[in-house]
This record gives structure tokens, sequence and C-alpha cells, in this order.
């Protein structure tokens, strides 16, 4: 049932979407980057796991160019297998490859020193104020947070995807905080 409820959750937010274009999305999402540049905790971080927007996800690529230029080590999730994802470091605007979800995937070895990381920002279909959040589907983030040992994990969304209440299961992964 619970798998059923999610579904329709996820059917709800991708209608709720669709009434924006990707460059009003793109704007939304100016505000919201801005909450996270101003996060002392992001600030204190030196290794940070981002991940490369898709155009329907808040807009991630100026924040990963800049906390780049600024020195910080910045990480990016890479789908390896219908349940896995692994980390590899951002390099340059040149060295991705399109993934066969469409997202934007830096190329090289895997990150693997997950420790280090102190600060992650994690995407999502709907958050709530348990700090509960809705993926895809497909739990590649529920299978992956458990391995961040150190990170302070902020979930971002817009204001139409944070939801009263988001069913959840034992596998899900709560954040540590949201931003919408
Ligand atoms: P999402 O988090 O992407 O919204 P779900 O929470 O619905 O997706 O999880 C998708 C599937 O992955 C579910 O069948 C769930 O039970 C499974 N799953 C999630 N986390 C784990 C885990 N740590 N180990 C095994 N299966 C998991
Ligand atoms: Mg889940």
């Amino acid at each position: 049932m619970i798998q059923f409820d999610k579904k329709s959750l996820r059917k709800e937010v991708r209608t709720r979407k669709k009434q924006f274009s990707t460059e009003e999305l793109i704007k939304e999402s100016c505000p919201l980057i801005q909450q996270v540049l101003n996060h002392p905790r992001l600030q204190s971080a030196k290794t940070v796991l981002l991940y490369n927007s898709l155009p329907d996800e808040v807009y991630t690529h100026g924040l990963i160019k800049q906390l780049h230029n600024e020195g910080k080590t910045v990480l990016l999730p890479v789908v390896i297998s219908d349940t896995e994802m692994e980390l590899r470091l951002y390099r340059n605007p040149n060295s991705f490859e399109t993934s066969s979800y469409g997202i934007l995937e830096p190329i090289g070895e895997a990150f693997t020193d997950f420790s280090s990381i102190e600060f992650a920002l994690i995407p999502g279909m709907a958050f709530d104020k348990e700090r509960n959040r809705l993926g895809r589907g497909k739990g590649y983030y529920d299978r992956f947070l458990p391995l961040l040992t150190k990170a302070y994990k902020v979930g971002i969304c817009f204001p139409f995807q944070f939801l009263p209440n988001i069913p959840t299961e034992e596998t899900d992964i709560k954040v540590d905080e949201c931003i919408y």
C-alpha cells in the first residue's frame, strides 16, 4: 500500500512541476541556492556532495562551479546499476558524460572516502516537516546515505514539493534539514 501512496504523491508532484517552464524553475531556484550558500555547515565544509540538476530539479549547475572555484572538493553522484550509485570528483565542466537518466555525470574513478564528506545536498521529489524524503522510486539515496557518516544532509526542493506528510518505510533515510 505504501508504494501506492508514494507513487500517487510522485504523480502529484510531477503535475505541479508541469505548471512551470524550465526557465521559471531556474529562477525559482535562486533564493534556494542562496540559502545553501549562506548555510554555516556548507561554508565550513571542505568536501561536499552536490547533485547535477535535471531540468525539473532545483538548479545546481552554477552552485557546483562556484563551490569548486572556491576550492571545495565537490562530489557528484553517478548511477552505476539499478540499485547503486557511486561518487566522483567534479573537475571541470568538460569532463562529463550523459547517463541513461539524462544526468550529466563526471568521468573518472570512484571517490570512496565517505567519512570526509561534511555537507550533502540531496534532491527529492518531495520532503516534509519531519524531514522525510520521497525520491524517484529507486531508493538510491536510501542505500547510499548511511555511508555518509559525518555529512550534514540538506534536502532541497521547490516550495510546491514540500508536502504535509510523506509515507515512509524503515529503509527511508531522513535529511537533517530541508531548504524549500
Ligand atoms: P525513493 O527513496 O527513491 O523514493 P523508495 O523509498 O520507494 O524510493 O525505495 C525504492 C525501493 O528500494 C523500495 O522497494 C525499498 O524497499 C528499496 N530500498 C530502499 N532502501 C533500501 C535498502 N537500504 N536496502 C534494500 N532495499 C531498499
Ligand atoms: Mg525512499
